[in-house]
C-alpha cells in the first residue's frame, strides 16, 4: 500500500484527481476543500455518476433503498422566517395550523408506515426550538412508543439544547434532523431569525447525546454552484460526518418568498446526490423533497449516483410526494429492495 505522504508528493507530478480517487477509496475524509468538491461536481455527468456509483458500491449494499416516512406532528404557525417554508406564520399560504398530535394518532400513523415497508419514521414539528413544556413531554412519549416498534425513530423539532437531546436519547430517539439548508454565505438570504452557528450548535448537541445526525439541505434557493459545494463542505468536514444527508429540491410554494423560483433541473439533483455520495461515502443520502417531479428514469439515475433512501407517502410534511403505490411500482421496475432498520448503523461503524 502506498502511504498517503508519498501520494501527496506524487500529486505534484501526476493528475491530482487520481490521488483524490485513492483517498476517497481509502475512507472518510474531513479535510475537503471547496475546489476539490467543485472539481467532482463539475465532471461530465456520466463520469460523475460512474465515480459515485463506485463509491456507493464499495460502502453500501447495491440496490437497497430505505423507505422512510415523515409525519408533521405539529403543523404551521412557526415564528421563523425560512424563505422556502409554507409553515412560517408570517407567509400567507394554504397551510392550516394544527396543534401537536396525540400520541395514539402518531403511533397509528407509524404502524401504517411500517406496514407500508417504512423502516424509519420521522416526526416533524414546526417549532423554532424545543421548550421544556408539556408538548415536549408528549413528544418524548411518542419517541418511546415508536422506538418500541422496531423502526428507526427520528425527530425534527428545531433547535435543541444538550439536555433536551439527552432526554430524547434516553427515550430511544435514533436520529435527529436539523438541516444546514445551504452554504454559510447564502444562509442569510434564506433565514434571518437564527444563525448558521445556531444550526451547527444543535448538530453538536445531538452528536454529544449519542443520537445519529441527519443534516442536509435544499437546492433551488437561488444559490450558486459554489454555495451548493459550500453546503457539502460544511457537512463533510464536520468532526463526524452526518449519518444521514437529505438532498432536497425546492418545491416552490405560493405565498412564500421563494414561491416564484424555478424548479431545479433534474441533472443538478443527480450531481448533488453523486457529490454528496463521494464526499460522505458512508452516509445515507436521502432523495427528499422534489421527487414528485422526477420520472422513474430520473430517480434511477439518482439511485445509481448513490441515493439510498426515499420518503414514501403522499405528503412530505406539507408538500406533495409520490403515492405509495407509485413508489412500489418503481421498486419493482428498478429491482430495488427496502433497507432494514438500523442497517446504516452497521455501515457507519465499519
Ligand atoms: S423550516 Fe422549520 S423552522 Fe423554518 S419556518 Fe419552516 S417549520 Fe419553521
Amino acid at each position: 500500500m502506498i502511504c498517503k505522504k508519498w501520494l501527496i508528493v506524487i500529486a505534484c507530478r501526476v493528475k491530482k484527481h487520481l490521488i483524490l480517487k485513492y483517498l476517497i477509496m481509502s475512507g472518510v475524509r474531513h479535510n475537503w476543500t471547496l475546489s476539490e468538491i467543485q472539481a467532482i461536481y463539475e465532471q461530465p455527468l456520466l463520469q460523475l455518476v460512474l465515480e459515485s456509483a463506485t463509491v456507493h458500491n464499495q460502502n453500501h449494499k447495491w440496490g437497497e433503498v430505505q423507505i422512510s416516512s415523515l409525519l408533521s406532528i405539529k403543523t404551521g404557525g412557526c415564528p421563523e422566517d425560512c424563505a422556502y417554508c409554507p409553515q412560517a406564520a408570517r407567509y400567507h399560504t394554504d397551510v392550516k395550523v394544527q396543534a401537536l398530535m396525540d400520541v395514539e394518532e402518531v403511533v397509528s400513523a407509524a404502524q401504517k408506515a411500517k406496514e407500508g415497508g417504512a423502516s424509519r419514521f420521522c416526526m416533524g414539528a414546526a417549532w423554532r426550538e424545543v421548550r421544556n413544556n408539556r408538548d415536549f413531554d408528549r413528544v418524548i412519549e411518542m419517541v418511546k412508543a415508536v422506538n418500541g416498534m422496531d423502526m428507526e425513530v427520528c425527530c425534527t423539532l428545531g433547535m435543541i439544547s444538550e439536555q433536551q437531546a439527552e432526554r430524547l436519547a434516553d427515550a430511544g430517539l435514533y436520529a435527529y434532523n436539523h438541516n444546514v439548508d445551504t452554504s454559510e454565505s447564502h444562509y442569510k438570504e434564506i433565514i434571518t431569525t437564527r444563525t448558521y452557528d445556531d444550526r451547527l450548535q444543535t448538530l453538536s448537541n445531538v452528536r454529544k447525546a449519542g443520537i445519529s445526525v441527519c443534516s442536509g439541505g435544499i437546492i433551488g434557493l437561488g444559490e450558486t454552484n459554489e454555495d451548493r459545494m459550500g453546503m457539502l463542505l460544511t457537512l463533510a468536514n464536520l468532526p463526524a460526518q452526518p449519518e444521514s444527508v437529505p438532498i432536497n429540491a425546492l418545491v416552490p410554494v405560493e405565498g412564500t418568498p421563494l414561491g416564484d423560483n424555478n424548479r431545479v433541473p433534474f441533472d443538478d439533483l443527480v450531481r448533488m446526490v453523486a457529490t454528496a455520495r463521494i464526499v460522505m461515502p458512508k452516509s445515507a443520502v436521502r432523495l427528499s423533497a422534489g421527487r414528485l417531479e422526477l420520472s422513474v428514469a430520473e430517480q434511477a439515475l439518482c439511485f445509481m449516483a448513490g441515493a439510498n433512501s426515499i420518503f414514501a407517502g403522499d405528503k412530505l410534511l406539507t408538500t406533495p410526494n409520490p403515492e405509495y403505490n407509485q413508489d412500489m411500482e418503481m421498486f419493482r421496475i428498478l429491482g430495488l429492495t427496502p433497507k432494514a432498520a438500523f442497517a446504516d448503523k452497521v455501515v457507519m461503524e465499519q
